[in-house]
């Protein structure tokens, strides 16, 4: 039957036998559930063992989409993963911008289920409907960048979106993020740790195929409306323009800026890790995620001095105000550094903020001691 909008296949990974097979979409469920993550809440449901440790190979991690992803509809490029969490111990669940979940539907596949542990690393080669799993010993150790690179070459797919752990996720951090087009993070509830944990490096979506619509026409016109409505609003506007770091000021007004490991609400150095400070000193451009006219995403670098980086997407108002205002840190040039740190060792910019923050306050109010900290103070 012709599964319009979305593909109708979900990819099934072993990676304890190294198998892969290819299921159809159950058409109960997506009357039920659509897709995306209402849809990898039933397959964990159905298939995930109560009580399963989330770092070992019996965890079930889903990369999903829904059917309007990868089409003209508005903001169309997300991918969202679920799995059991190591961080909590129950559902995770995490989404991410940029264009992977989009090029995954290209790639011929709705949702990828991955189960087992490879004995060695290995990352996936998705295209045109079939999938591979290649050996990835090579990679093992880059960071996200490094990796992204690298396979786009290896693999002559050039345009390939790459989701890609990092050391963070390698070494099994409880936080660690699954990065996707370098710099977008699916960061929170430790999906890069689980990742790591079935030793799987990256997947490569390198597409190959296109998506269907039922009416093209009234599908267009559809989208065309969506995104006049979305245009038209101000809050929107607001957000392309300053992105979400731009809420910080505001908040920070009201009391309510998360600052000093959450024990006050008001940050006195907050201008310097604010929108302005980053659109005036160090912003490059904006940027967009696959089919999105908002573009709330920011463009940065520090050009020179002991926090330089390159150009680096972010950060966002969480990475600001969790490695700003959070640890006191009144300097942009040190948000960008870690924002770029954290993007490269695919870590979550919340959690690692607010560790960091927790054992500052931990540490002054000599909870933990130098001998905790190896000696930092
Ligand atoms: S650019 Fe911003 S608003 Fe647009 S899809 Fe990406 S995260 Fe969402």
């Amino acid at each position: 039957m012709p599964w319009y909008g979305y593909k109708g296949r979900i990819l099934k990974v072993n990676l304890t036998s190294q198998r892969v097979s290819v299921e159809e979409l159950r058409l109960d469920y997506v009357k039920l559930y659509i897709g995306g993550l209402g849809y990898a809440a039933r397959v964990l449901w159905d298939e995930l063992r109560p009580g399963v440790d989330p770092l070992s190979p019996d965890n079930i991690l889903i990369a999903t989409t829904g059917p309007m992803t990868g089409t003209l509809a508005p903001g169309s490029g997300n991918i969202y993963w679920a799995f059991k969490s190591p961080q909590t111990g129950a559902w995770g669940e995490t989404r991410s911008g940029g264009k992977f979940g989009a090029w995954l539907k290209y790639s011929g596949f709705d949702m990828v289920v991955i189960t087992g542990r490879a004995q060695e690393p290995v990352y996936l080669y998705l295209e045109g409907g079939r999938a591979e799993i290649r050996s990835a010993k090579r990679y093992w150790g880059m960071t996200v960048h490094e990796v992204t690179d690298a396979l786009r070459e290896d693999t002559g797919a050039r345009d390939a979106s790459v989701a890609a752990i990092g050391p963070g996720g390698e070494n099994l951090v409880r936080f660690a993020a699954i990065m996707n087009d370098y710099d977008r993070a699916a960061g929170r509830t430790g999906g890069g740790a689980v990742m790591g944990s079935k030793n799987l490096k990256a997947i490569v979506a390198a597409g190959g195929e296109g998506i269907e619509v039922y009416d093209p026409e009234g599908f267009l016109a559809a989208a065309l409306e969506a995104q006049s409505a979305i245009r038209s609003d101000p809050g929107n506007r607001a957000m392309g323009e300053h992105g979400t770091i731009g809420g910080l000021l505001g908040l920070n007004a009201m009391g309510a800026l998360p600052t000093a490991n959450f024990q006050t609400g008001y940050f006195e150095g907050a201008y310097k890790i604010s929108h302005e400070a980053l659109e005036r000193n160090y912003m490059i451009k904006r940027r967009a995620c696959h089919s999105c006219i908002i573009g709330c995403s920011r463009y940065s670098y520090v050009a020179a001095g002991p926090y330089a980086t390159p150009p680096n997407e972010g950060p966002e108002y969480e990475t600001a105000d969790m490695n700003g205002a959070m640890p006191m840190i009144d300097n942009m040039e040190v948000v960008i550094r870690v924002n770029w740190l954290a993007n490269n060792y695919g870590l979550d910019t919340i959690s690692l903020g607010h560790t960091i923050s927790w054992a500052i306050e931990a540490y002054q109010k000599g909870l933990i001691t130098k001998q905790d900290t190896g000696g930092l103070e």
